[in-house]
């Protein structure tokens, strides 16, 4: 990054690099998590869900990059190996093991909820101290607060 641009950055460039890679590491596993669960979701409402799952899972890559992005211009590495993603994660990963889309929406508003606590902290570090960090963050949970109530409609349309 630029010596201003890096400059404008109220936070240890260091830790806010590690907070970072942290959500990446959960936006790679949340991607796999409901691309994989798209493909193998079984019973009721089955098409539809299928359909919110895979949305999501592309929009969970989509904000992988644009983590990656961030990190990059902060001089900083993503993780380059898939076993650190595991060791980063805040959030971890819920393998689907019951395909049925109850047990599915489930375990991914269980992920969304620790998407949201993960990211209202991370936009609370970096508030009024690194402005271009705080867009990111608030653009990517605007989109996870939608996720939870998107999985939670449909799990509610099931009762
Ligand atoms: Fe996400
Ligand atoms: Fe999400
Ligand atoms: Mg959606």
């Amino acid at each position: 990054m630029g010596t201003k641009g890096k400059e404008i950055v109220g936070v240890d460039v260091e830790k806010l690099i590690k907070l970072l890679n942290r959500a990446y590491a959960d936006e790679w596993l949340a991607y796999y998590q409901y691309w994989v669960g798209a493909k193998v979701a079984t019973g009721r409402m089955r098409g539809i869900v299928a359909g919110e799952l895979e949305e999501h899972a592309n929009e969970e890559l989509k904000h992988a990059g644009m983590l990656t992005e961030r990190i990059i211009t902060l001089g900083g590495t993503p993780l380059l190996k898939p076993e650190d993603l595991l060791e980063q994660t805040n959030c971890g990963y819920d393998e689907p093991s019951d395909p049925s889309t109850e047990a599915l929406l489930k375990q991914n508003i269980k992920g969304e909820q620790c998407a949201i606590e993960t990211y209202k902290k991370l936009l609370d570090f970096v508030k009024d101290k690194d402005p271009i960090t705080y867009h990111i963050v608030l653009e990517i949970l605007e989109e996870e607060v939608e996720h939870e109530e998107d999985l939670e409609s449909l799990l509610s349309d099931m009762s």
